[in-house]
């Protein structure tokens, strides 16, 4: 089992594979001029695997694969495979723009990805164009029902909330959500990358905004419970299907109960999103580091995890880009 300096467990790693993407949403990625890594910076599929097996033989349980988008890189339903199959590994998981996954939510769900997080912040086509500059919603929708026939469940819906973008369609957003089953998460728009670079504090939307903005129209939300539901508080419309779930890193953090690490596409280990400290795995791999050596790296990482981060001191994350860490 990992534990921190601060006694929290650390079960879970999350896994930028590229940091490539077929979108470029505006609080993530500028639209022109992305630095990306070159083919050889970015972790193979072999090294993940081998990070992974070391994590689960340490006690990492949970793992996601994110990016930028996973579903552009080559082969990553090979990795889904290999990755399914290692034991220790409980809960394979995948965040993904969506657009894409119609075509390979069968074979993800058949090479062994448990469920998937899809990324929607809107159900208009033209705000959605306007969103992530290219985007079709439709491609999305039909990725949302393709993830619910190939039994990648519970779907989770991941959606940020920009002030004077999306912040008018909260409730339209709440009640598909609730009617379709959907386990929706608003999440407050954060400042990483791209987004440090605009006037973001402006563009924040609290959680107990949104949830507000619910109440009023759908009624007092009762406190429900999903799998795998992480840093959201989640609730429900009595007796409706789905669920909404709020996740506050700006307005309310949630540090004391994070579980997690991050791997980042050129094979950093970064202790937290919102903390600029990273360890070099990249490097030892590619230097003949042995199984020993690796865990020490993991645990090097763990033991970095500060008590929280400070963005709340107005602090901001300028290193990296979302799509780089992961998210
Ligand atoms: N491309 C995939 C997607 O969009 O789902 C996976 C990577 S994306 C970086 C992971 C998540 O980070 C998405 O749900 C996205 O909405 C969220 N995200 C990106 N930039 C953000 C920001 N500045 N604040 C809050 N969430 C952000
Ligand atoms: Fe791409 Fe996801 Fe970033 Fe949007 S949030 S630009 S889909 S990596």
């Amino acid at each position: 089992m990992l534990e921190d300096t601060y006694h929290r467990i650390i079960d879970y790693l999350r896994i930028s594979i590229t940091d490539r993407c077929n979108l470029r949403c505006v609080y993530c990625m500028p639209e022109e001029g992305v630095q990306t890594c070159s083919h050889d910076e970015i972790l193979r599929y072999e090294e993940i695997e081998r990070v992974v097996r070391v994590a689960a033989a340490l006690g990492i349980r949970k793992v996601r694969l994110t990016g930028g988008e996973p579903l552009v890189r080559l082969g990553v339903v090979a990795l889904v495979r290999a990755l399914a199959h290692i034991p220790g590994i409980e809960d394979l998981a995948m965040t993904t723009n969506g657009i894409l996954l119609a075509r390979h939510a069968p074979s993800l769900a058949e090479a062994g990805l448990r469920r998937v997080n899809i990324s929607l912040d809107t159900l208009h086509p033209e705000r959605f164009r306007a969103i992530t500059r290219w985007g079709e919603l439709d491609a999305v929708l039909e990725g949302i029902a393709a993830a619910f026939a190939a039994g990648l469940e519970p779907v989770k819906i991941n959606t940020v909330v920009i002030r004077g973008q999306n912040d008018d369609e909260v409730v339209a957003l709440a009640r598909k959500a609730t009617e379709s089953g959907w386990h929706l998460r608003f999440i407050e728009w954060m400042p990483v990358g791209d987004a440090a670079e605009q006037d973001w504090h402006a563009r924040v939307v609290t959680a107990a905004e949104i949830r507000a903005h619910i109440e009023a129209e759908l009624g007092a939300l009762v406190p429900a419970t999903v799998n795998g539901a992480g840093p959201a508080r989640t609730y429900k419309v009595p007796g409706a299907p789905g669920t909404l779930g709020f996740i506050s890193a700006v307005s309310e953090h949630f540090c004391a109960t994070c579980n997690r690490l991050r791997l980042t596409a050129d094979g950093k280990l970064r202790p937290c999103l919102l903390a600029a400290d990273e360890i070099d795995l990249r490097a030892a791999l590619r230097q003949g580091a042995g199984e020993a050596d690796l865990k020490a790296l993991l645990q090097k990482a763990i033991q970095a995890k500060p008590l929280s981060h400070h963005l709340a001191d107005h602090i901001q994350v300028r290193d990296r880009a979302m799509a780089q860490i992961g998210g």
